[in-house]
């Protein structure tokens, strides 16, 4: 490949090259069993570096200090303008190490650095917003008619320890978001990163440290989720698991949680159905439909995988979607010209090739794409592809493929559509274009989604809530609702006579 690379920013390559710890109680150590794992650059597949493998052992340790701090450290007592101030401070440091963690984001997750030099900014936000809700956390007095005089009131109080896992296809913000809840209404945390993407989750570790918070109210520990992750959402002192992943993980989760009965939220797969009318700006739509799919390379939950395009357009708008992926460059994410980065892994490529085997033995028309990139063998990439002749209940329109491919599905009329679109195990998200206001409420309020786009798509603020109906999740992260995934509410009943 003949390009010029953007330079690895100082700090990270600093960060890269100096042994990797996992954080526990405030200190940096190795896994109990001395084991490490590698890490990948997906757009090379050349080793960043390797990082400690963190199993039962290392998350008994993690859990037991999160344990402690909740339960006897200063956290539990820090008021909450003190709990702001924390978070605010760690906000400042993702600002001011913007360039550094970009960076990191983009060598272990493939993204390119023109999408990633926005996560810091994005995650500074997300921290602000719930450090504002710190002080604003209330319960309610009750207007009760038991007999007597009786004062009812409740309080919102944290949960406990938090386990919080995530996955790879947005490291940085993943751990954010999940880290900013449950530190503004109080909880302690362990931490697991996937294990393709540890980078990030041990420098904001650094952060963490550098912005002051005490010992033990965060922890980090890397390692695999059938050993690290299955052990934290087995450890009867967590109270909480926290998970963004897949559906089959998300269920194995709400099994295992079963045991002590953790409380559980859930942010998981996804399928959505972005829906084309005729009346749509045609230019607006074409480009929307491009972005709901190809944003990071299709790995976004909320994907719009399936596409709708009403039957008289369906021919010219399928083709000119085609066209418009010209306007895509795939590339390693260093690359200031490349828009388009590598899939995470070799595993990840494969898989989304033998889905489009799978389309091509359904039956689906390959109208761009198709197959892996020429010319970037060694990272792990894939054509965008847009497949025509889909219909809805081919397996390729109905499994999550996680990947830079949209099946083009063709309707009739509005009722039509919502039909189809809503034909999925999933509820996630959901996008529609039109200039007509009354089709543009009525397919809001048709799909059985979390979020639904109207001419727009992969909109996202820390203010509104995000998550998914069906088999897409349990409960919405971001906003307000996401502070009650992350306290219990007492009720407390005083006698008055
Ligand atoms: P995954 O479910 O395989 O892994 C996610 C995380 O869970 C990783 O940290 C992994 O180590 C851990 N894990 C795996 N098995 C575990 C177990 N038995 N116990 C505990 N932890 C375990 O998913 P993935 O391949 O990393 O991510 C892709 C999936 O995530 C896609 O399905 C995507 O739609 C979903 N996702 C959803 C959202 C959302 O907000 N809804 C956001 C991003 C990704």
């Amino acid at each position: 490949m003949e390009t010029t690379l953007i330079k690895l920013n100082e700090n990270a390559a600093r960060f890269v090259s100096k042994p990797k710890k996992m954080f526990i109680s405030g200190r940096w150590v190795d896994a109990v069993s001395g084991k490490t794992f590698e890490t990948r650059n997906p757009a090379t597949g050349d080793l960043i570096t390797s990082v400690p493998e963190g199993d039962k052992a290392d998350i008994d340790l993690a859990v037991r200090a999160a344990r402690h701090a909740f339960d006897e450290g200063p956290w539990r007592t820090l008021k909450p303008y003190d709990r702001s101030k924390l978070l605010l401070k760690l906000a400042d440091l993702f600002e001011e190490n913007a360039e550094e963690l970009a960076h990191l984001e983009t060598l272990d997750n493939g993204a390119p650095l023109s999408m990633t030099k926005h996560y810091p900014g994005g995650a500074a936000e997300n921290i602000r917003y719930y450090a504002g809700w710190t002080t604003k956390i209330t319960g309610e007095t009750v207007p009760v008619s038991v007999p007597g005089k009786v004062f009812n009131y409740t309080r919102k109080e944290p949960i406990g320890v938090c386990g919080q896992i995530i996955p790879w296809n947005g490291p940085l913000m993943m751990a954010v978001w999940k880290l900013s809840t449950a530190l503004a209404t109080g909880n302690t945390v362990v931490l697991k990163p996937a294990e393709n993407t540890p980078l990030t989750a041990l420098r904001i570790g650094e952060l963490v440290q550098e912005a002051g918070f005490p010992d033990g109210v965060v922890n980090i520990v890397t390692g695999f989720g059938s050993t690290a992750g299955q052990s934290l959402v087995d450890h009867p002192l967590v109270d909480k698991i926290a998970f963004t992943g897949s559906t089959a993980v998300g269920k194995q989760i709400m099994k295992s949680s079963s045991a002590n009965l953790k409380k559980v939220s859930l942010e998981l797969g996804g399928k959505s159905a972005h829906i084309v009318f005729a009346d749509a700006d045609y230019e607006k739509a074409l480009q929307n439909a491009a972005n709901a799919i190809l944003l990071n390379s299709g790995q976004v939950c909320v994907a719009g995988s399936r596409l709708f395009v009403e039957k008289k357009i369906y021919d010219n708008f399928m083709s000119d979607l085609a066209d418009y992926t010209k306007n895509y460059k795939l590339g390693n994410g260093f690359d200031p010209s490349a828009n388009l980065g590598p899939l995470i892994s070799a595993k990840q490529k494969e898989r989304v090739l033998g889905y489009l085997d799978l389309g091509r033995d359904e039956g689906a028309e390959m109208l761009v794409g198709g197959n892996a990139a020429d010319g970037l063998e060694n990272g792990y990439f894939v054509k965008p592809t847009v497949l025509a002749n889909v219909n809805n209940s081919m397996r390729i329109a109905q499994e999550e493929i996680f990947g830079p491919v949209v099946s083009g599905i063709p309707f009739t009329d509005i009722d039509e559509v919502i039909k189809l679109a809503n034909q999925t195990e999933y509820g996630l998200g959901g996008g529609v274009n039109t200039t007509d206001i009354r089709k543009a409420h009525l397919v809001a309020e048709g799909l059985r989604t979390g979020s639904v786009w109207v001419n727009t798509y992969n909109l996202i603020d820390p203010a509104s809530p995000f998550g998914g109906y069906k088999q897409s999740g349990l409960g919405r992260e971001n906003g307000a609702e996401s502070i009650d995934l992350y306290t219990e509410t007492k009720s407390v009943w005083i006698n008055l006579d």
